[in-house]
């Protein structure tokens, strides 16, 4: 079965472009046209990874990265930024809302599947329930600064027991 990523992106040659790709690499690709959509689709679908357009009408990706990184069922998903920006900073503003990986419009098409790929196998050593077919030895390369190992751990027993949010709001 492939693994599931939800693409979020207002173009629509982007989108096709960016599902067709996952598709090729035997990937489950879910487009959504409409960020204000993201959240909820995010839930519904349940990927294991999104692929996350920043400039976007009605909503930004930030601010949509930064809304899933607080919700404690989405958190543990790796979210791979994608933005025509490459203005110096903002990746910097990227990361600091909570997304794992970033590419630069225009693709390079072997950039975006292999992160894609580095994120998905990041998503591996975070969710121990997902211990499906670990066939590829991929090294995942967690990032050093995240420190919420704790945190991972308490979102993922929450969910498993009631999935209840117990109203952990540490905001950083
Ligand atoms: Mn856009």
């Amino acid at each position: 079965m492939g693994q599931k990523i939800l693409v979020v992106e207002d173009n629509e040659l982007n989108l096709k472009l960016f599902c067709d790709l996952l598709r090729a690499h035997g990937y489950a690709a879910e487009p959504v046209r409409d960020g204000r959509e993201a959240v909820e689709r995010a839930r519904a679908f349940s990927p294991d990874l999104v692929v996350m357009d920043i400039q976007m009408p009605h909503v930004s990706g930030l601010e949509l990265i930064e809304r899933m990184k607080a919700d404690e069922e989405l958190r543990a998903i790796p979210i791979m930024a994608v933005t025509a920006y490459a203005a110096k900073g903002d990746e910097e503003r990227i990361r600091d809302a909570g997304a794992e990986g970033y590419v630069s419009k225009p693709i390079s098409v072997m950039k975006f599947v292999e992160a894609v790929r580095a994120l998905l196998a990041l998503a591996e050593t975070r969710a121990p329930e997902a211990q499906t077919e670990n066939a590829t030895g991929t090294e995942a390369e967690a990032p050093a600064e995240d420190a919420e190992t704790d945190e991972d751990k308490d979102a993922t027993a929450a969910a498993e027991s009631a999935g209840g949010g117990n109203g952990d709001d540490k905001s950083s």
